[in-house]
């Protein structure tokens, strides 16, 4: 078998199967310890023989529990969305490349930041780009105003 690389054609089919392996793998994840955490919350509340008569205060620590369980239930949902739209765009052809120059996103990358759209280049001249305008923010709209007349 003879793959043939062409810059800018269509996506090599080795760097699809891999950022497909790389978004599969998250999203198994994140299914296997919602299941694990809601599994968990069952088992408790059946097993536990002191559920029922807890008092105010280990009461109202345990609804606190409860809603700091939902909270990462529902951040694990959301990451979840977030891989479903990007193995759409991996359908697509639109994942991994740079938003803003249109170069391959690294897989290093990909894997450390599955979702990230921009390349390291990009990424860095934006935060520079960011912190230049907080500096510019620092020093006040008047000198800004004078900036863009000049
Ligand atoms: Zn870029």
């Amino acid at each position: 078998m003879s793959v043939t690389k062409k810059p800018g054609g269509p996506m090599h089919r080795d760097r699809y199967a891999e950022l497909k392996r790389i978004l599969d793998e998250r999203r198994r994840e994140i299914i296997n310890s919602v299941q694990d955490k809601i599994r968990d919350v069952r088992t408790e509340g059946a097993n536990s023989p002191t559920h029922g008569v807890l008092d105010a205060a280990e009461s109202s620590e345990a609804d606190i529990q409860d809603d700091i369980e939902f909270a990462l239930i529902q951040m694990k949902a959301e990451t979840l969305t977030k891989i479903e739209e990007a193995l759409r765009r991996l359908e697509e052809g639109t994942f991994g490349y740079c938003f803003e120059c249109g170069e391959e996103i690294t897989e290093r990358r990909l894997r450390a930041l599955p979702f990230a759209v921009r390349c390291k280049d990009c990424e860095e001249a934006r935060e520079t780009a960011q912190q230049r305008e907080r500096m510019i923010q620092r020093r006040g709209s008047a000198a800004l105003f004078l900036d863009m007349q000049g």
